[in-house]
């Protein structure tokens, strides 16, 4: 059944590409999410997609403590293909008429692929959407709060691993340094931690020469030998088979969708590897970008929110111990209930 409120498929006039929206919930306010602009064989993997990260983003959103939705947007390009600046502006025109034909249950930002100048361009069609350079007066670049809240969260799957919060002298690896790994991996490297990192693209290697990193091959990247594993490449990466060849303690980094279905949640939780819920790990860009664009907070107002991430995840991970379940389903409960007391106010409203 499908579980979504509303999902869109157009091809885009001007681009003539497909753009998918899909807002997965309403229940706690408007649905926001990125929009990704990524390669996909079929146009149907990019609905999948759609379909998983808007519920990814509903999750995100309630356990953040946000009155704020979850849905995303995808534009599909085929294997291997670039888009032109010319295309990628109509794409993006495009994508703000689609996003517009949702009246502002949607509101469109970036996401891999896709940049605040991008969005800047969906402004022309609608103003629903955010994240906008900063030089426009939005928020700008997401993955410094994004970062901030990956580093919190190392810690406490650190302390609730180990006993101590304590990066320094922890053996942490760090599989892809795009927008988000190479911060975190700055700071991890900052606060004296023994750090092995990898990417798919060899010249990201000069990141780890200048922090004077161990590099690792990107195709054993995951069986890393380490204390913490941190995800921060693309999702789908933990299966049945890859948790199997794990030999680390603990997983926490903002990769979206890293676990290929809740099932590997089980698996982990079988083998001993804590798991830090990605939707939990990845959410300081949008508390930090709500904050600034929806709630005029100053940055540092904004940056002091995406702290909420400690004892969000500390919860996750009490309620997980206490009730003997895996903080995947610890975390889906506290979700649940947020959602169905939304929908229950709501209703009582009517
Ligand atoms: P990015 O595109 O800047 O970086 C991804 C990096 O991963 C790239 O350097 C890429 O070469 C590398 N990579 C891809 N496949 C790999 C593989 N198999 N092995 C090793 N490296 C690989 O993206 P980002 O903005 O840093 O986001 C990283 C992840 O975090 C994504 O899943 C994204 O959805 C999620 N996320 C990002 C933000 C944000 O603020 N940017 C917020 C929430 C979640």
């Amino acid at each position: 059944m499908l579980e979504h409120e509303r999902v869109a498929i157009a091809v885009g006039e001007r681009s003539g590409l497909p753009v998918i929206v899909a807002v997965h919930s309403t229940a706690l306010g408007q649905a926001v999410g990125g929009c990704r602009l990524w390669r996909y064989r079929d146009w149907r993997d990019a609905l999948d997609d759609a379909l998983r990260l808007s519920e990814a983003m509903t999750l995100k959103c309630a356990l953040a403590g946000l009155a704020l939705g979850g849905g995303k947007s995808v534009i599909p390009l085929a294997p291997g293909s670039e888009l032109a600046p010319e295309r990628r502006r109509a794409a993006m025109l495009d994508l703000g008429d689609a996003v517009d034909a949702f009246g502002g249950s949607y509101g469109v930002g970036e996401d891999v692929g896709t940049t605040a100048e991008d969005m800047l361009i969906a402004r022309e069609r609608t103003r629903y959407a955010y994240c906008l350079p900063e030089s426009e007066g939005g928020a700008g670049e997401p993955s410094e709060p994004t970062a901030e809240g990956v580093r919190l969260a190392i810690g406490v799957t650190l302390e609730r691993a180990f006993g101590s919060a304590e990066v320094s002298g922890r053996r942490i690896g760090v599989v892809g340094l795009g927008q988000v790994g190479s911060r975190v991996a700055r700071r991890l490297a900052a606060d004296g931690a023994e750090l092995v990192v990898s990417d798919i693209d060899a010249s990201k290697r000069r990141l780890a020469d200048e922090l004077g990193v161990a590099w690792m091959d990107p195709d054993n990247a995951l069986g890393v030998e380490a204390d913490l594993l941190v995800p921060a490449a693309l999702g789908g990466v933990l299966t049945p088979a890859s948790v199997g060849t794990l030999r680390c303690a603990a997983i926490a980094g903002p990769a979206n969708n890293q676990l290929a279905d809740d099932s590997v949640a089980a698996v982990l939780h079988r083998r001993g590897i804590l798991w830090a819920p990605d939707f939990v790990v990845n959410a300081g860009g949008v508390i930090y970008g709500s904050a600034m664009e929806m709630h005029g907070c100053s940055r540092e107002d904004a940056i002091a929110r995406v702290g909420a991430i400690t004892g969000t995840l500390e919860a996750v991970f009490s309620a997980a111990e206490e009730h003997a379940i895996t903080p995947l389903t610890a975390a889906r409960r506290v979700a649940s209930e947020r959602l169905e007391a939304a929908r229950r106010r709501r209703a009582t409203q009517r």
